[in-house]
């Protein structure tokens, strides 16, 4: 049995690798600020004994002996990481460096979730890990990228010059069950317009594209980095097939039979155009991995998941 510690478990992705890492019988630390995330997304563990949930914010220093660190803590959603662009920055960058001090201490292993944030608006198409990005520095979106692209060089720095065993992620676009319904990124966002009767808000003429990848897939990726040896990456971590917004917005309105209208607005200011990881990397040195659920099956489950969700509310509020 080993003991991981999960920052940013409350949240979307952590709740899921939470669960993943209880099920093949680890102990796992959950350590959150609650500012996105969600106790309820956790109380289904809660009656793990070997799941312990910890109020911690990583801007500040924690100690605690573990084998392995998943480093997830930090606002993703553009509404919310922008709301505090000052305190996301902090939270990626002094986030990694109490991590990575925490994993040289206990000599434990640590994984970054970064983002492919770090590509910016491609130039490079699809983006392969040699690709160095197009990043505005001083844009909307730099609180959040920049602060991912600085941690990654803090983990590959603390790897070169203190020897820790560190491993970086570059996750695409990722969804399912346990998003929160106000978190604005546009498959959630959609998904509750629809069920809502709401109109769907298409951003720009809804041509960019993204690649979404379910959360399961995200999370066996996530672990067999953690298991891999010698290798730091960074890796992509991604589905490849790619969308426009109009396509997914046709795709939600089929799938929950729903008569929302499409409702153009503006497209916020560095909103890149395309996005697609080149995979290949992942399948060498994962051990083959590669997504498995596409997205009309991942839609599916999510649709389920918020048609649920909303309908408990309702309950609530009659
Ligand atoms: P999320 O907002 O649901 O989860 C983030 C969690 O971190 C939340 O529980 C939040 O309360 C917690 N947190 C934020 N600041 C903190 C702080 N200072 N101290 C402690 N906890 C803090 O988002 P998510 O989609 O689950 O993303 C998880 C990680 O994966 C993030 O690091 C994000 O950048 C990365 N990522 C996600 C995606 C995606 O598509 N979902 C894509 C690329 C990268
Ligand atoms: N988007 C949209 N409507 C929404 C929310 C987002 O059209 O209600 C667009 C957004 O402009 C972007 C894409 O969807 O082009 C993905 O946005 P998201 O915030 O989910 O992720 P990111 O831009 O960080 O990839």
């Amino acid at each position: 049995m080993k003991r991981i510690l999960v920052t940013g478990g409350a949240g979307f992705i952590g709740s899921h690798l939470c669960k993943r890492l209880l099920k093949e019988g680890n102990e796992v630390i959950c350590l959150d600020n609650y500012f996105t995330g969600s106790k309820k997304n956790i109380v289904p563990l809660m009656e793990n004994p070997y799941f312990e949930l910890i109020r911690h914010d990583v801007t500040n220093p924690f100690m605690i002996e573990v084998d392995e660190i998943y480093n997830l803590a930090c606002p993703a959603s553009p509404v919310h990481y922008q709301y505090n662009a000052i305190k996301t920055i902090k939270t990626s960058v002094m986030g990694a460096i109490n991590m990575l001090g925490l994993a040289k201490r206990v000599k434990a292993k640590v994984l970054q979730a970064s983002t492919s944030e770090v590509y910016g608006d491609p130039e490079v198409h699809p983006q392969t890990e040699t690709y160095w990005g197009n990043v505005n520095p001083i844009g909307p979106r730099s609180c959040y990228d920049e602060g991912k692209r600085c941690a990654e060089t803090l983990f590959m720095d603390y790897h070169h010059q203190n020897n820790v065993d560190v491993k970086i992620v570059r996750i695409f676009n990722t969804y399912g069950p346990n998003m929160n319904p106000d978190d604005g990124r546009v498959v959630s966002n959609f998904i509750v317009q629809a069920l809502k009767g709401e109109d769907i808000t298409i951003f720009g003429n809804g041509q960019q594209t993204r690649s979404f990848q379910y959360v399961d897939d995200l999370v066996e990726g996530m672990v067999r980095m953690m298991a891999t040896e010698n290798f730091t990456g960074p890796v992509n971590i991604g589905n490849q097939n790619e969308f426009t917004m109009l396509e997914l917005a046709e795709a939600v309105l089929d799938l929950t039979g729903s008569t929302s209208k499409l409702s153009f607005k503006s497209l916020p200011q560095d909103d890149p155009k395309q996005r697609q990881p080149d995979i290949s990397l992942a399948k060498k040195e994962l051990n083959g991995w590669e997504p498995r659920i596409e997205l009309r099956e991942g839609l599916y489950k999510t649709i389920q998941y918020f048609d649920a969700l909303l309908g408990q509310k309702r309950k609530a509020l009659t």
